[in-house]
């Protein structure tokens, strides 16, 4: 999951009215009319027979599940899937291989791009070395530069709020360790747990919950725009500062996290500062993994937040601690193309088969562990959900096709470009970071399988069991969930909410106008210890919730499939 707040995310339209009237659609194997409070058209709702999600559930809960086996190998064998790293190539490999192997067909890698390098860690270590000797538990950023060898050198807090404190530091930097994050970040007793599931309470609410409408993006008036630029700018002077006064290693405290776990992403390449901050797009800033921010990348690291916060007390009472540093990194310039995995089974109405159902969750992680719950888990229960399609024989009218993402991390960039390539693109259309008052007005341009496709399934919350569905503000589809989730309210899953929840690939789906959702999942340690932290680690994750997890979506999937029509699609804004 991608970590920035999305303003589109809260993007909620003034169609939406209070469901009503919903149909009974408990029959088996049988279709059912139901309307909706917006339509009242007729909607043939298919569930399918009991034996065939008894079916579905004994192959995905039962002894035949491969998706901690699956889970191991993309954690523990291949590890962090860094996007464009050879990690991340032999991700893409592995799970093509795997799922041909499974009986899929037309697995492939899917390009897109191009996005820019690969980078790998080939050796590294922290320490303090005096006034005495203690190892530190840091990280090195993604796509950051190697240190000339192993650098000794002080450690040096720049600390600077105003644009007078640049002075207090200017010559004292070269060749030094600084550590940018401020004073120490207070750290509390865990007195509540890491880990917590969704309460019935919390689920009712989101059930029951009705959007209101909003605005079109949550604008910032003048004032607050003006502060947002300030600082960015301040930031970017800072980051000038450092490169032209030659620091040696960047350090900066994790964001959170204690007791050894810290949350580290990509390095800063520095932006140089615009002439004019009026004009200045979000869109054109340097980027770590083009080739381009080389020389304006210092090499730098992340340290847990109660080391940084001991060299900041240290260097507080008059000590000057010396580090040794020492960062080597390899770039992957062979192919700057990002690729996708992708595989089917294939349809066997002849009507139907050129249509499409998809699922998927992206493959790519961060580096400093092996994305377990970020999401490794959800590519693994999309290869499941497949899997128990296939093992349990059925046979789906429409194809089925998986999607493994990557780029995800870096703005959804995977997903985005298929789904241009493959159904279209909203040109124009709201991109990430602040709103750009210059942006063309959004248009959609349909791309040749627009129309071919029924809805696109998400799973990027972590190890959570699935708990529900998202609707993401298209009312048409609650009957259809309602009845989907009907089979399975005894392993937790039940609530159909029209909240919608962003941060992940589906939007690249919803932003075109196509059914594209994620289901409601229970937290567990998500947010608290593994999403993005050097702690997400196949140890993370929660057997029996993954087994859920792929039994549900394969159960959603196969009746996307059988239904004599696609979804209903919301209208478009
Ligand atoms: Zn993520």
């Amino acid at each position: 999951m991608l970590r920035r707040k999305l303003t589109s995310a809260f993007l909620l339209s003034a169609f939406l009215l209070p469901t009503a009237a919903l149909a009974q659609t408990n029959n088996v194997g049988t279709t059912t009319p139901a309307t909706t409070a917006t339509t009242a058209a007729k909607l043939k709702i298919y569930t399918a027979p009991q034996d065939v999600i008894d079916k579905i559930k004994e192959e995905g809960m039962g002894k035949n599940s491969q998706v901690m086996q699956t889970l191991s190998y993309l954690t523990d064998v291949i590890g962090g899937r860094l996007t464009n790293s050879p990690n991340m190539k032999r991700a893409n490999e592995w799970t093509r291989d795997t799922m041909t192997k499974w009986g899929m067909q037309n697995a492939k890698l899917v390009a897109w791009g191009p996005f820019g390098r690969g980078w790998s860690l080939k050796s590294f270590s922290a320490q303090v070395v005096a006034p005495q000797t203690l190892p530190v538990i840091a990280f090195p950023k993604a796509w950051s530069t190697s240190t000339k060898g192993a650098v000794t050198a002080d450690v040096v807090l720049f600390d600077v709020k105003t644009e007078a404190d640049f002075e207090k530091y200017r010559g004292t930097l070269r060749k030094k360790i600084v550590l940018v994050s401020g004073d120490p970040k207070p750290v509390k007793a865990d007195f509540d747990g890491y880990g917590t599931r969704r309460t019935d309470e919390d689920l009712l609410k989101m059930a029951n919950a009705v959007p209101q409408a909003q605005p079109q993006q949550q604008q910032l008036n003048e004032e607050q725009q003006r502060r947002q630029r300030e600082a960015f700018l301040f930031n970017l002077k800072r980051w000038n500062f450092l490169l032209q006064e030659k620091a040696a290693v960047i350090v900066d405290s994790s964001s959170k996290g204690t007791g050894g776990t810290l949350f580290v992403q990509g390095a800063t390449a520095v932006q140089d500062i615009p002439a004019d901050m009026t004009n200045f797009s979000f869109r054109n800033l340097a980027q770590a993994y083009k080739k381009e921010s080389e020389k304006k990348i210092i090499p730098q690291m992340t340290v847990t937040i109660e080391d940084y916060n001991r060299l900041v007390r240290m260097i507080q009472q008059g000590v000057t601690p010396r580090m040794t540093v020492d960062i080597q990194t390899q770039y992957h310039d062979e192919d700057l193309m990002g690729y996708n995995t992708i595989a089917e089974i294939p349809g066997t109405d002849p009507q139907l088969k050129d249509e499409v159902v998809m699922l998927g969750g992206h493959l790519d992680s961060w580096h400093s562990s092996g994305g377990a719950t970020d999401n490794a888990a959800g590519s693994a229960v999309a290869m499941e959900a497949a899997r128990i399609i296939l093992a349990s024989g059925l046979k789906p009218r429409r194809t089925i096709r998986v999607a493994l993402w990557s780029g995800e991390e870096q703005g959804l960039n995977g997903s985005r470009e298929y789904v241009k390539q493959v159904f279209g693109e909203m040109k124009g259309g709201p991109q990430f970071g602040p709103p750009d008052p210059n942006a063309p007005k959004p248009e959609l341009v349909k791309g040749a399988d627009y129309d071919k496709l029924s809805a696109y399934y998400n799973l990027d919350n972590g190890t959570g069991k699935i708990r529900g569905i998202y609707m993401q503000n298209n009312p048409l589809v609650r009957p259809i969930f309602e009845a989907w989730l009907a089979p399975f309210g005894d392993l937790g899953a039940k609530t159909v909410t029209m909240l919608n929840t962003g941060g992940t690939d589906h939007l690249s789906f919803d932003r075109i106008g196509l059914p594209g959702f994620q289901f409601i999942q229970d937290e567990v340690e998500y947010s608290t210890r593994t999403h993005h932290s050097n702690q997400d680690n196949f140890d993370r994750i929660q057997a029996e919730d993954m087994k859920q997890a792929s039994t549900v979506m394969a159960a959603f999937v196969y009746q996307t499939a059988m239904m004599d029509e696609k979804l209903p699609r919301k209208p478009m804004p």
